[in-house]
């Protein structure tokens, strides 16, 4: 006999706001009378209701995987099992999404075939870390259903202290901002990281994140250890028939209180004939005015990214937003790809080698110091890699005429 559907008051008041809720999903699956997974979501509910009555929760980990990774896979087991047996195990199948996050619906629906057979029906696209969530499943099923996922082209992602799944914007498929092939980087980047991923042996997680502008569509800058952020170096392209469009429709106060005293360096100014001049050594590329004015400005035609080390959510110290290592990394060719490729090796290596235990890379940079991670990963010093404005006026100045001449030495060479 089918089980009943438990008592959840407390879950059913997560339903009476505006948004969807959870709880009407998880319902569902748990009246799919017919699906192998009904009592299992129906257990779920109960053990979720009983949680929120006690305000604990009852998840705890374990060691369960498939065969040839020592990662992808959540483990979790119920310390409430006898009371609902049927979710005593309620494991995650951390999957890597294709780079940019396209399917087609066809493949989506295999997708959901293969965790109806092997799961409990309940998906996430996508995780934090940009993993596709496989939610539900017990011990002798992980395997199963990692096999058909397999078949059908796809990986286990990243958990534990190793490289984790990357996730890249849509960018260049789709987005007119976009600065370079974010799905072409993430994939050279991945790739050359697989065994990182699947057997995790460094100190602590990694990420790898791509977002083809600094809007940032990837959360890449506070969350990534490593970020790659498009840019441009040239001119900001300005079509100023489209800005005088703009502002004859909108009015010059509207222009000038959301764009121009937006700029967050005063790059901008309106002109009388309702032109625009863009001081483009001041602009640092925020993106605020393209957005605003998306057919009259675009970024500039030399495209590349800027990378930044070191983001992360709060862990031993607070959060951290990644710092510039390489203010502009050209990426045209594929020798530009395999130089990003071949500095993210370094990043890797120098993390594995010097991290402690349990710290994340940009807590690392903190504890060593900036100046001697860039050595380590043999990157010369530039002005631009600031984390922000100093706030210390005195100036220790000795030294500064030999400095100067090497700055100027470095950017001679380069030029050449
Ligand atoms: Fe487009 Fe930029 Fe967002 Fe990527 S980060 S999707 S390029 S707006
Ligand atoms: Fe100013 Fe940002 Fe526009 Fe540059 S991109 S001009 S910094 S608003």
């Amino acid at each position: 006999m089918a089980k009943a559907m438990p008592k959840t008051p407390l879950l059913d008041q997560l339903e009476s706001g505006p948004w969807p809720s959870f709880v009407t999903g998880l319902k569902r699956l748990a009246k799919a009378e017919d699906k192998p997974y009904a009592d299992m979501m129906k257990d779920l509910l109960g053990q979720l209701e009983h949680s929120y009555e006690t305000r604990k929760g009852y998840w705890k980990g374990g060691t369960v995987g498939v065969f040839g990774y020592g990662a992808g896979v959540i483990p979790r087991f119920s310390e409430v099992a006898e009371k609902y047996p049927a979710s005593k195990e309620f494991h995650t199948l951390r999957v890597m999404p294709p780079a940019g996050m396209h399917y087609t619906t066809d493949l989506l629906r295999q997708m959901c075939d293969v965790w109806e057979r092997h799961g409990s029906g309940l998906i996430a696209f996508h995780g934090q870390s940009g993993d596709i969530m496989f939610q539900g499943t017990s011990s002798e099923k992980v395997q199963g259903a990692f096999d058909e996922l397999n078949e059908m082209g796809f990986d286990l992602g990243g958990a534990g202290a190793g490289v984790r799944t990357s996730v890249s914007c849509v960018g260049a498929a789709r987005c007119e901002q976009s600065c370079f092939d974010e799905a072409k980087a993430m994939r050279r980047v991945v790739n050359a990281f697989l065994d990182d991923m699947h057997r995790p042996s460094l100190p602590y997680k990694f990420k790898f994140k791509f977002a083809g502008c600094a809007n940032d569509c990837a959360n890449a800058i506070h969350r990534a250890d490593m970020a790659v952020i498009g840019t441009w170096k040239d001119d900001m392209r300005v079509n100023q028939a489209e800005v005088q469009a703009y502002v004859k429709k909108n009015g010059r106060k509207q222009m000038i209180d959301q764009v121009i005293r937006m700029c967050p360096t005063e790059a901008l100014s309106l002109n009388d004939d309702d032109s625009l001049d863009v001081d483009n050594k001041s602009c640092v590329r925020c993106m605020h005015c393209i957005n605003v004015l998306t057919k009259a400005l675009k970024p500039g035609k030399e495209r590349g990214a800027a990378i930044l080390v070191g983001g992360k959510r709060t862990l031993k110290i607070g959060d951290q937003m990644g710092t510039v290592v390489v203010p502009f990394h050209k990426l045209d060719t594929d020798e530009d790809y395999e130089a990003l490729v071949e500095l993210a090796k370094k990043v890797v290596e120098f993390f594995a080698e010097n991290a402690l235990e349990h710290e994340r890379c940009g807590e690392m940079i903190e504890r060593i110091g900036l100046v001697n991670f860039l050595e380590g990963i043999e990157l010369d010093l530039d002005p631009n890699m600031i984390r922000h404005p100093r706030t210390n006026s005195y100036v220790r100045i000795d030294g500064w005429d030999a400095e100067v001449q090497k700055w100027n030495a470095r950017k001679k060479s380069a030029a050449e």
